[in-house]
């Protein structure tokens, strides 16, 4: 750890007193039998100069996010990260655990999609690499058929947020989500999912496109921005002022996520019609389109 985190040390210190393996340790230290590798250092029982945690430590939640969740490294990265500063026989199964349910980690590392159908267990040992091939070419002729029906790649991301905003639903109305995501195993590669009633893609997917999710399922889901024509629109996060034009008004419009100097003009019926929801206030009209803030910027 790059960056000791004191009150984790000073925890850990308390705690450690309690620890019948930091106990049984000392002990040994004390009588001489415990080996070279162990000494106690500022209270600390260490080997080989790292503080020895036994697995049974309750800190060990702020210990691996201290080595891993800054960073969010793999597991090799994660453990060495770890081990430089500590020391425990169970580590490494414990670092694979964490990483493995890391929630920013499975949002955001694609690469951990692996093509699951290449991984299957192969029934008949001898024709290893036969199946293997199979299992591939399928894949293949899969996904050129997945893409000769997407056609357009905005229209493909506009059914896949769909699909999600459906799974966010239905994840959050019932624990048994197993059932309403995955509706059939079709073969060891392809999946039935539950797709919303008016999506126009095929309902199976090939495994390489699914993700297995480990640990709690997230309380919380990620906002997805809405969509029109098949792209995300950006979400306003305040009209700055209005002014008359034509026979109908402009906007300023102060965008979420932007600087309020990259606000934009909009045609206030361009605007309803994309965010029909958006509360726009009187005031804005009432003063022929002069804000307050003209009087001083003019
Ligand atoms: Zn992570």
């Amino acid at each position: 750890m790059s960056r000791p985190d004191f009150k984790l040390f000073n925890d850990f210190k308390m705690e450690a007193d309690t620890l019948p393996e930091i106990i049984a340790k000392r002990r040994e230290i004390d009588e001489g039998t415990a080996g070279a590798a162990w000494t106690v250092v500022d209270d600390f029982v260490m080997n080989h100069g790292r503080i020895f945690v036994p697995s049974s430590s309750s800190l060990w939640p702020q210990i691996l996010e201290a080595a891993h969740g800054t960073r969010h490294e793999g597991v090799q990265k994660t453990l060495q990260r770890l081990q430089a500063s500590f020391y425990t026989p169970g580590a490494a199964k414990l670092v694979r655990q964490f990483v493995q349910d890391c929630l920013v980690c499975q949002r955001n590392k694609t690469e951990h999609l692996h093509p699951a159908g290449l991984l299957q267990p192969l029934d008949v040992p001898s024709s290893v690499w036969s199946d293997i091939a199979m299992d591939f070419v399928e894949g293949l002729a899969w996904v050129a058929s997945l893409d000769k029906q997407l056609q357009k790649r905005d229209e493909f991301l506009a059914e896949i947020r769909e699909r999600l905003l459906q799974a966010q639903v239905h994840m959050k109305a019932t624990y048994d989500k197993d059932q309403l995501w995955v509706l059939e195993r079709i073969d060891s590669v392809a999946y039935r999912l539950l797709l919303p009633p008016k999506a126009r893609i095929h309902d199976v997917f090939h495994v390489a496109f699914l993700k297995k999710h480990y640990g709690e399922p997230p309380v919380d889901v990620v906002p997805l921005p809405a969509i029109a024509h098949g792209c995300a629109l950006p979400t306003p996060l305040a009209i700055v002022r209005a002014r008359p034009l034509h026979n109908s008004w402009d906007l300023l419009v102060q965008w979420v996520g932007h600087d309020p100097a990259e606000a934009t003009w909009e045609l206030l019926e361009d605007f309803k019609e994309r965010y029909p929801t958006f509360q726009l206030e009187d005031k804005l009209f009432s003063q022929g389109g002069i804000s307050v803030m003209d009087n001083f910027f003019g």
